[in-house]
């Protein structure tokens, strides 16, 4: 791999850069010598020539190049680009011990971008997504491989995604053995299957494994408070997370929604893993609802329903900037409808995953639904991806979810 191609930058272009942002904008380029192919290795230099990053270049994108370095001795080969992939692997190596389930590469976070490797038991589930990383895929897949040791990968890669590289869409089997329909997984004791193929994301939220956890704790916490096991609305329930952990904890009643019954159908069956409920519906404990949650916050109100715990986790409302006040009215009503069904020393858990709405404008959100609610709350912990989701402090893009752990009083 020769770095004979260069991508000069505009005057004040290198000031992201220069600050380890590892993104280079169509717009922040002047002009590129050499005539490096798609996913090729380039120097990044500013207008006055000065080295700033080696990267990978990405003629069809509207990131332009993405940073695989920031130092000038860095020989960006096989032996460098496999070092990224065992050292994401190791950091990870203790959090085994909570899941057979979790994120291994997570993209700019491990000085990999565009790449996703989750692991799903024997399974790894990949998305290859910019040019640069695809450009290397064998070695890359060849490295998670032995270092995760697990033969099989399965490519989820969104084909949109990889059409802004000019990457042709490809899924399925890379390597090894085809997944079961549904994979079985462990996370602290609790077991869901996953739909590798169909699933969001590669199947599973992975990022929001910790605050299943502490939903699991809330319901332990509040029982020896009130004196009684806590009743608990999860929202968004998606194939039943939250939901799950909580009733595992012994909550007394589980009420959960979705809309869609895909993921509802999944979610009774890992209810049913779980030695939860009769997949007849006949144990009440647990109530399934397929259902607009907006619309059912009004419902479970008019019912004169009350929870002791709320877990909110909706969908990203705001995927770009411009979308941001509409999303700000939905988490607000959302909020704002689920207060409402709070008791007294009840927990909230509320979750945004809008890149585009950092934590400080979500908090104001939500204080504005505790203001309309007419309540006092407290602000017990700011929740966020666990720790196979790390965020580069230079890179804050890739801290997209964010949480708040509010408790009435
Ligand atoms: N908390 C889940 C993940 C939630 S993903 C977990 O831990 O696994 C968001 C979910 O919201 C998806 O399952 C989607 O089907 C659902 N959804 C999106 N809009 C909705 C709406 N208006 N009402 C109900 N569910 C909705």
């Amino acid at each position: 791999m020769s770095a004979a191609a260069t991508v000069l930058l505009k005057p004040g272009k290198e000031r992201s850069l220069a600050r380890r942002h590892p993104w280079v904008y169509a717009g922040a380029v002047a002009s590129v010598s050499g005539a490096p192919a798609n996913g090729a290795l380039v120097a990044v230099r500013a207008s006055d020539q000065r080295f700033l990053a080696w990267a990978a270049y990405s003629p069809g994108s509207a990131i332009r190049a993405r940073c695989w370095s920031f130092a000038e001795r860095d020989r960006i080969d096989a032996a460098w680009l496999a070092s990224r992939i065992e050292a994401a692997v190791a950091r990870r190596r203790e959090l085994h011990e909570s899941s057979d389930a979790l994120r291994l590469v997570f993209g700019e976070a491990d000085g990999l971008p565009g790449l996703v490797a989750d692991r799903y038991g024997d399974y790894l589930v990949v998305q290859i997504q910019a040019a640069g990383v695809e450009a290397h895929r064998e070695l890359l897949l060849d490295t998670l491989c032995r270092a995760a040791a697990c033969a099989n990968v399965f490519d989820r890669s969104d084909p949109a995604l990889r059409a802004r590289e000019r990457l042709e869409a490809r899924s399925g089997v890379l390597r090894g053995a085809a997944p079961p329909e549904l994979v079985p997984i462990r996370e602290f004791g609790v077991r869901y299957r996953v739909d590798v193929r169909r699933g969001h994301k590669t199947g599973f939220y992975l990022d929001q494994r910790d605050n299943r956890r502490l939903a699991g704790d809330l319901v332990g916490r509040l029982e020896r408070r009130l004196g009684r096991a806590p009743r608990v609305l999860n929202c968004f329930c998606y194939t039943g997370g939250f939901g799950i952990a909580a009733a595992c904890a012994g909550a007394a009643a589980v009420v959960s929604i979705d809309s869609s019954a895909d993921a509802l159908e999944l979610a009774r069956g890992n209810a049913a893993l779980n030695a939860l409920g009769a997949q007849d519906g006949a144990d009440t404990r647990l109530q399934w609802r397929c259902a607009d949650v907006f619309e059912q916050l009004r419902a479970l109100r008019a019912e004169d329903q009350r929870f002791d715990l709320i877990v909110l986790d909706p969908p990203k409302f705001a995927t770009n900037q411009h979308q941001v006040e509409r999303a700000a009215r939905a988490y607000k009503d959302i909020n704002l409808g689920a207060l409402r069904l709070l008791e007294r020393g009840g927990a909230l858990m509320s979750f945004s995953c809008s890149g585009a709405i950092d934590v400080d404008l979500f908090q104001k959100i939500v204080a504005g639904a505790v203001i309309d609610a007419q309540v006092d709350c407290y602000l017990r912990a700011r929740l966020s991806a666990g720790a196979d989701h790390p965020t580069l402090v230079t890179h804050p893009e890739g801290e997209y979810l964010k949480g708040l752990l509010l408790e009435r009083a």
